[in-house]
């Protein structure tokens, strides 16, 4: 048995100042995450600050028309909201196919945005894995890899980011807010998350401390229409193979906006620049959807167990452009 000191912080600054101090201590929201890992032998903290009582809950609607998540904002609340599901109906269905009910009321968006990897070998806590132990080695190349990720890998670690709601908030160029031993800082969402390359421990640009305080997502009209796809083994209480998070506006048959970003396929919540490269200005044909998707993929680097996900992210990008214009049975123009 581990002994673990606990702690309840009351204020930002003490939570921080508490963590930062001592590099064996970590921040607790739900616990959905940390608790599992702990229990499984993976993390090892020996001090949790519980950040529950800090005031960084709700989601606040701002005067340019964007949102301001608070980081202890609960999944389920932030899929509730009205303004939200009325804004950015994506955010909510990304937030409602992840996890279970229960887990949804507990857990927090900071703590998804840090969600560590399902990956089997980095779970195992005994297992080689580049990730856990810098130098140890990936057992995931050359083993089951099948849920594994195709685009933004490594030699040294292919394992998928898990959070769905993470994938919504790429696609609008969300920010994360943080509160860090040196003072406040923003981080623009893409830089937020790191590739593996050679050094797949490394997830995230944060401090040891630092703390987020808020996701803030900026007005995008072309949000209204927009949908979240997920694609997995089953239909509930299950993390995505593929998943496409879609927003899409069109005039005179020709699309004015378009953002997309996949989950599932890689080491981080993926934007699908080439798909929006290609669209913008482009008419709304299966055929155009289609060359898009292609064009993602095409740096897609598989192993002989997953190859079968570049094909299915192809087809769910198809999918969900083809609902987003209104057809989700189309046949090839
Ligand atoms: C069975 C199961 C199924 C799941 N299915 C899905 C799914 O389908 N889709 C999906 O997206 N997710 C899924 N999840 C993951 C779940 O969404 C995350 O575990 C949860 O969002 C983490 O939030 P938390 O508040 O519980 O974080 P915690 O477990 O408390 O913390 C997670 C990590 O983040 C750190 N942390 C927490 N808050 C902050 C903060 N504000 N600033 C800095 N660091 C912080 C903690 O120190 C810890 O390292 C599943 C989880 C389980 C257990
Ligand atoms: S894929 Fe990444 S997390 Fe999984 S074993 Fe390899 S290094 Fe570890």
């Amino acid at each position: 048995m581990r002994p673990i000191t606990y702690s309840r912080a009351t204020d930002t600054a003490t939570a921080v100042a508490a963590v930062s101090a001592d590099p064996t201590s970590d921040f607790l929201a739900g616990g959905t995450t940390e608790i599992d890992l702990l229990r499984q032998n993976v993390l090892h903290p020996r001090r949790l600050v519980d950040i529950n009582q800090l005031p960084l809950t709700g989601v606040e609607l701002l005067p340019d028309g964007g949102v301001r998540i608070g980081a202890l904002a609960r999944m389920s609340e932030v899929a509730a909201t009205p303004v939200v599901r009325e804004r950015y109906p994506l955010i909510s269905q990304a937030l409602e196919l992840g996890a279970s009910a229960q887990l949804r009321h507990m857990a927090s968006m900071g703590g998804n945005l840090l969600q560590r990897v399902r990956c089997s070998y980095f779970r195992d806590a005994e297992s080689p894995c580049n990730k856990r132990e810098p130098g140890a080695g990936c057992s995931a190349i050359d083993g089951f890899s099948r849920g594994h990720a195709v685009l933004g890998t490594s030699e040294h670690c292919i394992a998928t980011h898990p959070s769905d709601v993470a994938v919504a908030l790429m696609a609008l160029d969300a920010t994360v807010h943080t509160l860090g031993p040196s003072g406040e800082r923003s981080y623009a969402f893409d830089d937020f998350f790191l590739l593996p390359g050679d050094s797949p421990h490394r997830e995230h640009p944060m401090a040891h401390g630092e703390l987020i305080t808020a996701i803030e997502v900026p007005a995008a009209p072309v949000a209204r229409n927009s949908l979240y796809l997920k694609v997995r083994d089953r239909e509930s209480y299950e993390f995505a193979l593929v998943s496409v998070a879609a927003a899409l506006s069109v005039v005179d048959g020709t699309i004015a906006d378009v953002r997309v970003a996949l989950g599932g396929v890689a080491t981080k919540p993926w934007r699908a620049w080439r798909v929006e490269d290609f669209l913008i200005g482009a008419r709304t044909v299966r055929s155009n959807f289609e060359q898009a998707a292609r064009v993602e993929l095409i740096e897609a680097r598989p192993t002989p167990m997953n190859a079968f996900k570049a094909e299915l992210a192809q087809r769910t990008i198809v999918r969900a452009l083809d609902t987003l214009t209104g057809d989700p049975g189309r046949s090839a123009s």
